[in-house]
This record gives C-alpha cells, structure tokens and sequence, in this order.
C-alpha cells in the first residue's frame, strides 16, 4: 500500500514498535552531504571515495584528499560517516594501481585486493580520513570493498586500527563473505552488506550487462539468505549490520532486510523518507515474519509477491 510522506523535521528511523534502524545516507561525492542531511539521514552509511581518483592519473595527495573529505564530512559534525576505501578496478582501471588487460573484470584484481599490493595508497587515503575526522569532529568509521575471507579482514583491520581509527568494518558482497559471516563478525566493528555486488555474485551475472539485467534483483532469495547470514552472525558477535546496496532503499525490501537482521540502513538520500515511513509502519516481529515468506520462495518475483500478499491479506 501507500505509504504518507515524510514529515517537515525527519525523524529517526525506527519501526512501529519503537526499534531503532538508523538511516543513512551513500554519498557519491563531497557535493551530496548538505541534502542528505536536509532530507533526514542520520549519518552516511557509505561515502564512496572514488570521485577523487577518477580525475587524475596519479594518486591524490593526502593534502588534496584531506580537503574533499572534510568538505563531505563538514556536515555531519558529530555524526557517524563511514567511508568506503577506493573500490576500483573493475570496470574502473588506475594507471598508478598498475592495469593489466582482465577478460572478467567484476572477478579481478578490484577493490581491496588490489589496495593491498599498492598499500601506500591505502595508508594515503587513511592518513587523509583522520586529518579529515580530526578537523570535523565526525565519527569516522572506514570499511574495506570486496573482502573475501578472514585473511583479508584481519589485514585490513589491523592497518585501519593502526591509524588510530576507532571504527573499522567490511562490506559483505563478495559471498564468501556472507557465507563465512560467523569467522568475519568477530573480527570488525560493523559489516556493511553491498547488495548491488552481493546480487551480481550470487547470480553470477554481470551487472553492467543488460542481457542480464533481470538477474540484478536483490529480492532473489539467494540473496536474502546470504544477508540472513550475516544478520545471524552480525546478531551473535554482538556487531551492527548495515545494508548499503540499492536494496536497502526499495520501502518493502527495507521491512525485509531489517526481519532478516539488518541495523541499520543506507542509501541515496532521496529515498529515505519512503523508507522511514515504510519501517514505521511495521513491527520487528512483522518485519521477522515478512522475511521468513520472502526466503522461502523460489524467485525475486515470488518474494516480492508472497510479501505484497501478506501486506494486503493483513490491511
Ligand atoms: C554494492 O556493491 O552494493 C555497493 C553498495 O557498492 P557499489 O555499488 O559501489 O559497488
Ligand atoms: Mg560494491
């Protein structure tokens, strides 16, 4: 059904029997923070770093990056920002990570993997978000893309921690993360799911391919039991799971992740309102009930479907 618009002064998000879900906003660049606060979002749930080095053939300067991530952090002065160490690679090659010529880049040298062989770009990037943090009064929390296993966790963790950075997480979309949830959790303060990735991997279908496009729904309870993992794990060690990915901003499919143990949720600012309202309107139990139908189907479109029967069965 419809849901009413967002009030004047956005509340926090939180379900009808007062849960709290904090909403967040994902950040493309320093430009988007003053409306992401305007429009509600409590915090920034991803701010992507890639902007900044996109635009030059050499890596940014610490100075350079100290600069944008203050700007993007200015407005959330004691608030939490989490940010997303560079995620290229991919379909996004860097002359200074070195390139080489991949046939499947999706399943390449990308994100972390690829930090982890140029770690003075990592430790540039860290230096800069610190400084950032420190002139802006923001509770800075970093996270690293396309981390695989424990290994790459605990590396990953280790040099974050070693830069004095009191919030250090992972995103779940590789699925061996989410399916390895339970070792991961420990190890991190919070786990980020990536939907967008999570889909693409779990389907095995690219993308960026528009043959393919009908694979890319993150309602397919494949995906949904990957993000019930990391809930059940995240639940367990005690630690915040969040969800990044566009799913997160599909009103319906919030009540969803949030029953299969999500805490919190992030997306473009110009959708939380329709979320917050979505979320208010139900109950964990509810929302605990919702997921238990949309995990035993046998399709997105049967998912979505068993929910939205349920929704009107109930109204
Ligand atoms: C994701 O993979 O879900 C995600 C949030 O990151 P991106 O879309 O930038 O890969
Ligand atoms: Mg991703």
């Amino acid at each position: 059904g419809s849901v009413a618009a967002a009030p004047c002064a956005p509340t926090p998000g939180a379900l009808a029997d007062g849960t709290r879900v904090p909403l967040l906003a994902n950040l493309g660049d320093a430009t988007d923070a003053p409306a992401a606060v305007a429009l509600g979002a409590e915090g920034v749930g991803l701010l992507r770093t890639e902007f900044l080095y996109l635009e030059s053939q050499a890596a940014p300067s610490v100075e350079a990056q100290t600069a944008h991530y203050a700007e993007a952090f200015r407005p959330f002065a004691g608030r939490r920002v989490i940010v997303r160490v560079l995620d290229t690679g991919a379909d996004k090659q860097l002359a200074f990570l070195g390139h080489e010529h991949e046939e499947n880049p999706a399943l390449g040298r990308r994100g972390l993997r690829a930090l982890r062989e140029h770690e003075g770009v990592l430790r540039d990037q860290l230096e800069a978000l610190v400084a950032a943090r420190d002139q802006t009064g923001v509770e800075l929390a970093v996270m690293a893309p396309m981390v695989a296993d424990a290994d790459e966790t605990e590396y990953f963790v280790a040099l974050a921690r070693s830069f004095g950075i009191a919030s250090v997480g992972i995103t779940a979309e590789v699925p061996s993360s989410a399916v390895l949830a339970d070792q991961l959790a420990p190890l991190v303060d919070f786990i980020s799911i990536g939907t967008n990735d999570l889909t693409q991997y779990a389907l095995a279908a690219d993308r960026m391919l528009g043959t393919v496009a009908a694979y890319q729904d993150p309602w397919h309870p494949a995906v949904l039991r990957l993000v019930r993992l990391v809930g059940q794990a995240g639940a367990e060690a005690g630690v915040p799971v969040g969800v990044c990915g566009e799913a997160a901003g599909d009103p319906l499919l919030a009540v969803v992740l949030v029953g299969l143990g999500a805490t919190e949720l992030s997306m473009s600012p110009a959708l939380l309102g329709e979320v917050r309202a979505e979320l208010g309107a139900h109950t964990l139990a509810e929302a605990r009930e919702l997921a238990a139908l949309a995990v035993g189907a046998r399709s997105a479109a049967e998912a979505r479907a068993v929910v939205e029967a349920e929704l009107s069965r109930r109204s």
